[in-house]
């Protein structure tokens, strides 16, 4: 069937969206109906469903033990701990409903959802690591997020096969670095973004292959190079020492020299490499990805943020990799996960539609807290042939409702929208989220007041810290919001190591900055700024952005 690129109005926002004709392949492949939202809608709607950051102590409701969890202790659905929700205590199909076809799917749906166990973090194959959410094969970690395969972290945000990093987010294979974002193949690095096979550096933004430079952009297989010049060996040394990175005053007066040097340098119009056919932000080695963000060795996604590592035709996902294929309208789906449509957290699970927390299933419809099920809806199980016929017959009502392939209604979300994953992509005050229909959540995070670190008479080198410095005695408070926090002993040896000063904000703050650093997941049309070029492109640089931006081919001549 031939299709043709449609215009529509969305539903939610009243934008203009197109759904273009490899769009409407895909939803027929996947049975599903083309989607009454746009892009930014939808993401919108499955973010609200995920909280990968924020952490309360809760009371589990299973073995009443004190516990960390990503839902605070005034919810009113049951949470189990982690190690609960993972024992044979927990019986998914004993919350089994019969399907009514007189209700709705969705209603149904939610009685179950309410009542069945929530897990209190996700995370798997974890080896003495505390505070992880939404991780796997991690080893010696602290305050990890949606990142698997790492060893000896702190405070980091999806980083992959990493090992000894400190608030590091978006990484492969990086080790011994602090303060880097959208790095490959990188050690040793600090205050570093979009940098693949680099070394013992310091502020590198965009650089390949190099090593010893301090201050560089778009610099390729350097050595000695400081602010894109080159030194000798010994001068570069002499010339390091002086800027005094192990202060934090040192650090913040080069921060503010850097960024004043990289002003006028041309910028690619995206951060991305070995990309064919493809279109968004932060790619390598990727072909045909339309509008995806933050994706490496993927192909033929869309309207996607992270699809990494074999992730194939995932269309509206957040998370989806090591091997993920035909994945639609769903958040964290991934480790030979195929054919999923409008579900979260189904780690290693197979056909699976409208699933919220069941890992390692297969063919279910409509169930929730369900590990290893087969053939269920609705968490009740069926034999294959009667699980045929039924989940054809919801889909048939629910094509008739004009609701199948819709991620589900905002008010079953569990969260409050300033403690989900939303945050960081659409963030909203108090005010507006209400109105929006979205819930709040009042609970307070952390405390103010407590500390018992002035920073006005706090060494300013790392080297000065009192050698009887009990870093687990002390409170520090946040230069920027405020609030206090804590540095745990390995992260105290880790800036020790690296000869950088304690950070004086917070861990939420400094995530923050990163992440507001990346530029919005958004594109925009734009032409190439070099003079007589008329190349265009789509770009995460806004129109009334500073930066010079300049095409893959002016920009190449552009590197060093
Ligand atoms: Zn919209
Ligand atoms: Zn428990
Ligand atoms: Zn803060
Ligand atoms: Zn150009």
């Amino acid at each position: 069937m031939a299709y043709i690129v449609e215009n529509k109005i969305c539903q939610n926002c009243k934008k203009y969206f197109t759904i273009e004709p490899n769009d409407f392949g895909f939803y027929e492949k996947m049975g599903v109906l083309p989607p009454k939202l746009c892009p930014e809608c939808r993401s919108q709607l499955r973010l609200i469903f995920r909280n990968e950051r924020f952490l309360y102590k809760r009371v589990c409701d299973n073995c009443k033990k004190n516990t960390i969890s990503m839902f605070s202790a005034n919810k009113t659905y049951p949470v189990w701990c982690h190690k609960c929700w993972r024992s044979d205590d927990l019986q998914g199909k004993d919350y089994a409903l019969e399907y009514n076809p007189k209700k709705s799917f969705f209603e149904q749906f939610n009685e179950l959802w309410q009542k069945v166990p929530k897990p209190a973090l996700v995370h798997m194959n974890s080896v003495n690591s505390e505070y992880l959410n939404h991780t796997a094969d991690t080893k010696n970690c602290y305050m990890i997020m949606e990142s698997s395969n790492n060893e000896n972290c702190t405070n980091c945000y999806w980083i992959q096969l990493s090992k000894d990093l400190t608030d590091c987010s978006f990484t492969n294979q990086v080790e011994l670095s602090y303060e880097v974002d959208d790095c490959y193949d990188c050690h040793s690095l600090r205050w570093s973004k979009g940098c693949y096979n680099c070394l013992d550096s310091f502020f590198l933004l965009d650089c390949r292959g190099c090593t010893s430079c301090l201050g560089c952009i778009n610099l390729r297989e350097q050595k000695y190079h400081i602010f894109n010049k080159p030194y000798t060996k010994e001068e570069y040394e002499k010339k390091l020492k002086s800027f005094k990175l192990d202060t934090y005053s040192g650090v913040e007066s080069f921060k503010k020299e850097f960024a004043d040097f990289i002003k006028d340098k041309p910028r690619k119009f995206a951060e991305i490499t070995n990309a064919v056919n493809s279109t968004g932000n932060y790619m390598k080695n990727v072909r045909n990805n339309k509008h995806c963000f933050h994706s490496y060795d993927a192909e033929d996604n869309a309207y996607s943020i992270h699809v990494w590592r074999e992730a194939k035709n995932c269309m509206d996902c957040n998370t989806a990799g090591r091997t993920a294929e035909l994945i639609y309208n769903s958040l964290n789906i991934g480790m030979q996960c195929a054919n999923v449509i409008c579900s979260y957290y189904c780690w290693e699970s197979n056909f699976m539609e409208y699933c919220l927390n069941c890992p390692n299933s297969n063919n279910c419809f409509g169930c929730a807290g369900l590990i290893q099920g087969s053939y269920c809806i609705l968490n009740k199980q069926y034999t294959k042939e009667e699980y045929e016929k039924l989940r054809v017959e919801i889909i048939e009502k629910m094509k008739k409702e004009g609701i199948y392939g819709e991620f589900f209604p905002k008010e079953f979300a569990p969260l409050g929208y300033n403690e989900s994953s939303v945050m960081d992509e659409f963030p909203l005050n108090k005010e507006e989220a209400l109105k929006q229909g979205f819930k709040w959540e009042d609970t307070s995070r952390g405390t103010f007041g407590k500390e018992t670190i002035d920073w006005k008479n706090f060494p300013d080198s790392i080297l000065e810290l009192p050698k009887d410095f009990d870093v687990n005695k002390e409170v520090f408070v946040c230069i920027e919001c405020e609030k206090n926090y804590r540095i745990i002993t390995d992260e105290l040896i880790f800036y020790k190591r690296m000869n950088i000063p304690i950070p004086r904000n917070c861990p939420e703050c400094r995530h923050t900055r990163r992440f507001k650093n990346r530029g919005p997941n958004k594109l925009w049309h734009r032409k190439c700024m070099k003079g007589g070029c008329k190349n265009k492109f789509e770009t995460p640089y806004s129109p009334d952005r500073s930066e010079i931006i300049f095409c893959e081919k002016c920009y190449q001549q552009e590197v060093y």
